[in-house]
């Protein structure tokens, strides 16, 4: 059992995704895991269908190392191998390589501190300003569905200005220690980028935008939904959805893996993405393995299940025991896997903090806990007091007006906007 509470050590109880299969630190590269690297494959699967409807097409790009340092891909491999083999019984390790790019080591924690990792990106090329903002708000909504309604997380969206018309907005997420951490981007180029590529049709240069989501959106997801007994990963995108846990004495195992079998196929035929732990070991450690793992919903049949004509479900957030009638399997589960995203949305909502400021002392002291919102001037010199302060600029609130009281929190001059800042 973990048993490190978030809030007492993040840090700390961070190491969970090690244990949880889901990503690990080997001298300061990340490596994804089975269960994160499924999660991962589910979440962009989700997020290129829904690119596919508005038009997106997939193609892939040459990663050239002409700038970064040559790995040395097998050292770190075996390394990898080294601290994963903890015993006989973990053998065979059967790994198949999936290569995602890190330019450079990090400095902190696995998925959370990485410059460059795995990543999914999309770019719009577009005739008119008109049709390229228009591009900028579909990725957005692409992206919302993504982080919002599929991974059930929180996280602001903020602008940024750019050369000349351009700007960034910036998708930044919050993690249980208070920090701030940015999960995806969202830039409109303007004319800039093709200028400078020399990118012409019909002699004007074309508008375009840009949107990329990182793999730190996992560490993020891990360390939202987590609790002290592990990981809970959204129904949707969890990469087993049920676990099915026998409970037997040496009299009622044929029955009860039988009863078992056939819930399975049940789910399956359902569409579920299912599992029936039938190993030989203590029904507790499977429930401890699972709970680690973040299986957002548990099946437990026994003897006493048999006799009723019913199941026992455990659902992963609140860890309630819920009796149903074997008839109503399939219907349940629905309500439950909805009820578990509800639950998990509506907690990330809360977890997510923003404080008003109204001095720079004060930003400083609220930015321990999440975000700060603060009335600036924006002028540079403003920017530059914050940064010495320890907080970094992440912009003004996109796609909505937000008007300040009269005075910048810092200089006491007119203020200009609603920043919000973060601790660095
Ligand atoms: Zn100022």
């Amino acid at each position: 059992m973990v048993l490190i509470k978030k809030a007492e050590s993040f840090e700390r109880w961070y190491r969970i995704i090690e244990l949880a299969d889901f990503a690990m630190d080997v001298d300061g590269w990340t490596v994804l895991l089975p269960n994160g690297l499924e999660t991962w494959h589910l979440a962009m699967d989700r997020l290129n269908d829904l690119l596919l409807t508005v038009g997106y097409q997939n193609w892939s790009f040459p990663v050239t190392a002409a700038k970064a340092e040559l790995l040395p891909a097998a050292e770190i491999i075996l390394k990898a191998i080294r601290k994963r083999l903890k015993k006989k019984a973990d053998l065979p390790l059967l790994i198949d390589n999936y290569i995602n790019l890190q330019l450079r080591k990090k400095a902190g924690l696995p998925l959370l501190a990485d410059m460059e990792s795995a990543a999914n990106e999309s770019w719009g090329v577009f005739a008119t300003q008109k049709e390229a903002e228009d591009g900028v708000k579909v990725l957005l909504t692409a992206y919302r569905e993504l982080l919002s309604g599929i991974c059930r997380l929180d996280y602001l969206e903020l602008l940024r200005p750019w050369m000349g018309n351009g700007y960034i907005i910036g998708l930044d997420g919050q993690l249980p220690d208070g920090r701030v951490i940015n999960i995806g981007t969202i830039s409109y180029l303007d004319q800039h980028a093709a200028r400078r590529a020399r990118i012409k049709v019909d002699g004007a240069y074309p508008y375009i935008i840009r949107a990329n989501i990182s793999a730190r959106l996992l560490g993020l997801l891990a360390a939202v939904h987590g609790d002290v007994r592990g990981l809970i990963l959204p129904p949707v995108i969890a990469p087993l959805q049920v676990v099915i846990i026998p409970i037997f004495t040496g009299l009622t195992k044929t029955r009860v893996l039988e009863k078992s079998g056939e819930i399975l196929g049940r789910l399956a035929a359902a569409g579920y993405r299912a599992h029936l732990d039938d190993r030989p070991i203590r029904a507790e450690q499977k429930v401890h393995e699972w709970e680690l793992k973040g299986v957002p919903i548990r099946i437990e049949i026994g003897l006493a299940e048999l006799t009723a004509r019913q199941v026992t479900f455990v659902r992963r957030d609140f860890l309630e025991r819920i009796s149903i009638s074997e008839a109503r399997l399939e219907n349940e589960l629905i309500e439950l896997a909805d009820s578990i995203s509800f639950q998990l949305r509506k907690r990330a909502m809360e977890a997510l903090l923003v404080q008003d400021a109204a001095s720079l002392k004060e930003a400083r002291a609220k930015a321990a806990a999440g975000f700060v919102r603060m009335p600036l001037c924006m002028r540079l010199a403003c920017g530059r007091r914050l940064a010495a302060a320890g907080l970094s600029a992440r912009g003004t609130l996109f796609g909505k007006a937000e008007f300040p009281p009269s005075s910048c929190a810092v200089c006491g001059m007119r203020a200009k906007a609603w920043l919000y800042a973060a601790r660095t």
